[in-house]
């Protein structure tokens, strides 16, 4: 064989949101951007705070531009990893010193060097659903299988007699992500206390350390004024998997970090961490966004303008009869099918524009992604749309 097969597989098709968003530019095209209504990607539509231009421009007016731009020490220069690590430790009933702190490419990668840090051949990897459907790929590629816990569709919070069901002598980790993309749940402290019980009683058990690895590009875009409870308080074997696409809107930059919790039980974890990131090829996050976020690790979005949207389009889908799951962060809203099959749905939601995503790849069926990091107007100008479709099912 002249290629991987799995690789060519993985570039060959593309994932359903960019195949809904490259029919989006075209169908834009056609009868004018304001007439299609793009809820496809995860893009943030509020802009990066005012001083993360200032810091930028401070960054790139300094004299030694080599330094600036030059390597940075593999796990990230010491100034960031203190500035993550002061705003961790504002997090935590402990300290989290920055030699435990690993900057990198934003959260995709964050998983990717978690995962092959700690995986071996055969291991298992329990996700949610619904789960960001990158995941698969992550787990796959780190040589572990991946196994799907189902949800408890009433509220979306773990079903824990799945999940005990679901944990074998091979799970090796779980992975988290709250607020969650696609359904925007936040989990309560009571899940994750109730989450940290059964991890710990199942390594006893089984005799190896069950890992908990938290994706948490989300962390702060929540709407209910309060923080999330943070894992390492909780269960000491964790992980924490951290981007600032989202935080700082700043997707496109990758940047991020992998905090490893100074209570794991493994002491060699953190080089095991720095080694996956060798062994994959990182050889260190974006120096310039490493420099920026020593100065701006602790700023944030202004998160008013998601809630804004959520409630917009929550409280008019469910007068038009949509049945969702209410989101308490994160930018996406799950919004159940009528009953129908979801991909049937998305082709009838085309016929009015909307480019809603189907849920069936995130591990649940009957259920689209609605991503309301868009302009006002998109969700004013959608309205009618979505009222239309509605009826389809409702008369
Ligand atoms: N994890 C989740 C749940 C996400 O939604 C995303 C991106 O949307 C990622 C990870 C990857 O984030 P990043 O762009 O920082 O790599």
């Amino acid at each position: 064989m002249s290629i991987n097969e799995k690789s060519f597989e993985l570039g060959s098709k593309r994932s359903v949101i960019r195949e809904l968003f490259e029919y989006g530019k075209v169908r834009k095209t056609e009868i004018g951007a304001d007439n299609v209504f793009d809820f496809s990607l995860g893009n943030p539509s509020v802009e990066p705070p005012e001083k993360v231009k200032e810091t930028l421009n401070k960054l790139l007016a300094t004299e030694n531009q080599t330094l600036l731009h030059g390597y940075t020490s593999a796990q990230g220069d010491l100034a960031t990893r203190q500035a993550v690590a002061n705003s961790l430790n504002k997090l935590c009933d402990f300290k989290i010193p920055a030699d435990l702190i690993y900057m990198t490419c934003g959260a995709a990668a964050s998983l990717t060097v978690s995962l092959k840090a700690i995986v071996n051949n055969g291991d298992e990897c329990i996700v949610f659903a619904p789960f960001f459907t990158e995941y698969k790929v992550f787990i796959e590629n780190a040589g572990a299988k991946i196994v799907v816990s189902e949800p408890d569709e009433s509220n979306f919070q773990i079903d824990f007699e799945d999940l005990k069901n679901k944990i074998t002598e091979k799970t090796k980790a779980v992975i988290i992500n709250s607020p969650n993309n696609p359904s925007g749940v936040v989990y309560t402290t009571e899940t994750i206390v109730k989450l940290s019980e059964i991890l710990g009683a199942k390594s006893k058990e089984t005799g190896h350390t069950i890992y908990l690895i938290s994706d948490e590009p989300y962390r702060e875009l929540v709407y209910n004024g309060e923080k999330i409870p943070f894992v390492m308080n909780y269960y000491d074997d964790s992980i924490v998997c951290y981007s600032y696409s989202k935080s700082l809107s700043l997707p496109g930059e990758r940047i991020g970090y992998i905090a490893v919790s100074p209570k794991a039980k493994e002491k060699r974890l953190y080089n095991a961490v720095c080694g996956a990131g060798r062994s994959l090829g990182f050889v260190c996050a974006p120096s310039l966004f490493q420099k920026l976020i020593a100065e701006c690790a602790e700023l944030m979005v202004d998160v008013s303008t998601y809630k804004e949207n959520r409630d917009l389009l929550y409280e008019n889908l469910q007068s038009f009869g949509y049945k969702c799951v209410k989101p308490d962060g994160a930018f996406y809203l799950l919004v159940n099918c009528f009953g129908d099959d979801a991909n049937t749905f998305c082709e009838k939601a085309k016929k009015h524009e909307l480019l809603v995503v189907p849920c069936d790849d995130f591990g649940i069926k009957g259920y689209v992604r609605i991503a309301y990091c868009v302009s006002r107007k998109t969700i004013l100008n959608s309205l009618s749309a979505f009222k239309n479709l509605a009826k389809e099912y409702t008369k």
